[in-house]
């Protein structure tokens, strides 16, 4: 099993996985050709997709979504709530398979594992991805961690994480009162040190230590974060190199992760 990113960020997210040969897009907030692009620098093209799942319907994630499918052929898998929000209609000669965040769902060689998270859209759900040996946990768009959500990622060999912001540079920063509330908000994006907490937590939960082969921060604000800082949170909970953590960038994503 692999996985890499197209790019993650406010900008725009995208992030493949793939096992056997059944190739999963986990959003797209890109345009048409600047997809092919990002595609292009993992050795993929477009046909290469079998099919695209989305987690809300946050411009950064659903934006590039319906004509990308369209245009390909590709099917399109998302619970109700999301296909609503986003616009029913952008949807017409799209095929979409409506999931339930609760539910697993079988997609070739990929196992779909979804879970609500408390973020400010209509019907969210984050994922993990398993071949049957070997997982895959994405977390990003959540304000708060929950027991589920813990559950849900305490056996993951490879974890991409939202690291949005540090609180500080968030809140003494030139945003406005009501957006500082509404990112830092229950309902708005993961903290570093919310998000180390959340690692922190699942070393603990037992079967779960030491089995992380990746753990990549993801979603980082261009203004209210810095790569050192996120890897920094995130490396002293695994007393780990800081280096060893990944960070996904806007523009270049990350490179292909074998999980082993
Ligand atoms: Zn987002
Ligand atoms: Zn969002």
């Amino acid at each position: 099993m692999r996985f890499a990113s197209l790019g993650s960020g406010s900008e725009g997210n995208g992030l493949i996985v793939q096992a056997g040969s059944t190739r999963l897009l986990l959003d797209c907030g890109f345009g048409l050709a600047d997809t092919a692009r990002r595609l292009g620098r993992l050795d993929l093209a477009p046909e290469d997709i079998d099919g695209i799942v989305v987690t809300h319907e946050h411009d950064d994630h659903v934006g590039g979504v319906p004509r990308f499918a369209r245009k390909h052929g590709i099917p399109v898998y998302l619970t109700y709530g999301t296909m609503v929000a986003a616009g029913a209609g952008k949807f017409d000669d799209v095929a979409i398979t409506l999931i339930d965040s609760h539910t697993p769902v079988p997609i070739a060689d990929i196992e779909l594992r979804p879970f609500p998270v408390p973020h400010d859209a209509r019907e969210p759900a984050q994922f993990v991805f398993c071949d049957g040996q070997r997982s895959l946990g994405v977390l990003t768009d959540t304000g708060a961690s929950t027991s589920h959500i813990e559950q849900m990622l305490s056996d993951v060999d490879a974890l991409v994480l939202e690291c949005n912001h540090d609180i500080d540079m968030l809140m003494n920063g030139a945003y406005p009162y009501a957006l500082k509330q509404r990112i830092s908000g229950r309902l708005g994006h993961l903290d570093n040190g919310t998000a180390s907490g959340l690692l922190g937590a699942l070393t603990k939960i037992p079967g779960a230590t030491g089995r992380m082969q990746h753990v990549i921060a993801a979603h980082l604000s261009k203004q209210n974060n810095t790569p050192v800082l996120a890897r920094r949170g995130l490396a002293a909970v695994l007393g780990c190199d800081d280096q060893w953590i990944g960070v996904a960038t806007q523009e270049d994503g990350f490179a292909w992760r074998e999980i082993t």
